[in-house]
């Protein structure tokens, strides 16, 4: 029995493992370390349910019909910051997460999202308290582990706490499905997505870290994916601290990440990259702010909120007393994220060939090296455009 076709057309939501009423379905890493479910045919009883269940095999399809309009709109378009810059500081973008999550764990609530596991394994986990919300906060470049987590939002749910789930637009839509198959009542579930630029497999995450331990002969104390307070909300560079107070730029796995060589295949082919969702609230850094609403503007981070639901507008309203807003348009937020998804990089193959015969650091050197000498050449190529422009320029005025 087939539950996907090729591997672009699983996101590993785990949808289908978790709603398996025979247990017939486990995950597997694939050579890329990513996680498929597998069906033991000894115990499955061939009822369906993991393939009705899908979400993204289902939104893939629809993505192209005629029913499927991708113009329609959110509610509302937002430029969102917190009022404490302190607390800006520590989000990703502006704290949109903060504001949406303190009043349902101020109703005795409870948040998932994505933090860390033992051995800096990005997994979701469950918080009740202000604390462990706060270490879901940051992104986190890594597909995260799901676990049982759409089992225990249910039985929340069924319990009646207001739950709030924050994730991958993938992950929001396998939940809903998940929810809606179980006939679960969600009217107290907060859906928040993210725009989802891809993410990178959990394999090369834990090399990556393998080495720099093994380099620096020193343990990992912390990890920031995308360090705004050292290099400004802009920069995509982030940062590990060692236990001996060592800082590093995460210089070589940032290259792989942007250069979209780790991404999971189903993240090139996904039907998410666009403003119609299945979530309440979309959250997102707002690129373009300077232009868009430039007195709103700074380094320390702006959050896009996209509000597709009445349920989604009370939770925004339920935070106006600690935001700045401003309203905004999807035309001034539009980024590549909600236009189309990722492109591979034409050195993907290469790279994962590489990876699988001569492992992580020789197939790392070869492709950092690569886009570093290919990023250099285009940076003189724009200074010597930069230089003849001004040449001309002072020819026209001597
Ligand atoms: C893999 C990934 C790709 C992204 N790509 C883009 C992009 O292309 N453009 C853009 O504008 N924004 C992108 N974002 C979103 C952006 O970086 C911020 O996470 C978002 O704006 C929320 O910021 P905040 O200040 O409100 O939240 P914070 O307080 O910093 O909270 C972070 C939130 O992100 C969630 N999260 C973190 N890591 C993961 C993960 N691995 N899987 C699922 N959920 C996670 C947490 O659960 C939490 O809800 C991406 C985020 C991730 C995780
Ligand atoms: S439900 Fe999720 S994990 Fe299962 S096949 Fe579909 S995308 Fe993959
Ligand atoms: S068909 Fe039913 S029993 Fe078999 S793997 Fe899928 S959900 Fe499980
Ligand atoms: S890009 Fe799409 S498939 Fe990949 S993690 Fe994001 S939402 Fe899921």
């Amino acid at each position: 029995m087939k539950i996907f076709e090729a591997r672009q057309n699983c996101c590993g939501c785990t949808a289908c493992v978790q709603i398996c009423p025979r247990g017939a379905l486990s995950l597997w890493p694939d050579s890329e370390g990513f996680l498929y479910p597998v069906v033991d045919r000894s115990a499955c009883v061939d009822c369906g349910l993991c393939r009705r269940v899908c979400a993204f095999q289902r939104d893939q399809k629809a993505k192209n019909s005629p029913e499927n309009d991708s113009t329609i709109n959110p509610l509302k378009v937002l430029a969102v910051k917190h009022r404490n810059i302190a607390i800006r500081g520590q989000s990703q973008s502006g704290g949109l997460f903060t504001l949406l999550s303190d009043p349902i764990l101020s109703r005795g609530g409870v948040v998932y999202g994505a933090g860390f596991c033992p051995d800096w394994i990005v997994c979701h986990q469950r918080a009740e308290t202000i604390e462990a919300r706060d270490a879901l906060r940051g992104s986190k470049y890594v597909q995260s582990d799901l676990g049982n987590t759409f089992q225990s939002v249910r039985d929340d749910l069924l319990q009646k706490r207001e739950v709030l789930f924050s994730g991958t637009p993938c992950q929001i839509a396998a939940l809903r499905s998940f929810l809606m198959m179980g006939k679960i009542d969600i009217k107290r579930l907060l859906l928040c997505d993210l725009v989802c630029h891809g993410v990178p497999s959990p394999m090369i995450w834990r090399d990556y870290l393998a080495w720099r331990e093994q380099k620096t002969g020193q343990k990992i104390k912390n990890v920031v994916f995308r360090d705004s307070k050292r290099f400004g909300w802009h920069s995509g560079m982030g940062t590990i601290l060692f236990a001996n107070g060592l800082l590093e730029e995460t210089g070589v796995f940032s290259h792989l990440f942007y250069g979209r060589l780790i991404h999971r295949p189903s993240c090139y082919a996904c039907p998410y990259a666009t403003p119609r969702r299945v979530s309440d609230v979309t959250m997102a850094d707002y690129w373009g702010i300077e232009r868009a609403h430039p007195d709103f503007s700074d380094n320390i981070g702006v959050s896009l909120a996209l509000i597709h639901s009445d349920k989604g507008s009370q939770a925004l309203s339920e935070a106006s007393e600690r935001m700045e807003v401003v309203e905004s348009d999807i035309e001034s937020c539009r980024q590549t994220q909600l236009r189309r998804p990722a492109a591979p990089s034409p050195h993907r193959a290469e790279f994962w060939a590489n990876y699988t015969q001569k492992g992580f650091q020789d197939a790392s050197k070869r492709y950092v090296a690569k886009t570093l000498a290919r990023s250099r050449l285009n940076a003189l190529v724009r200074r010597s455009e930069t230089l003849s422009r001004l040449v001309q320029a002072f020819r026209r005025i001597v």
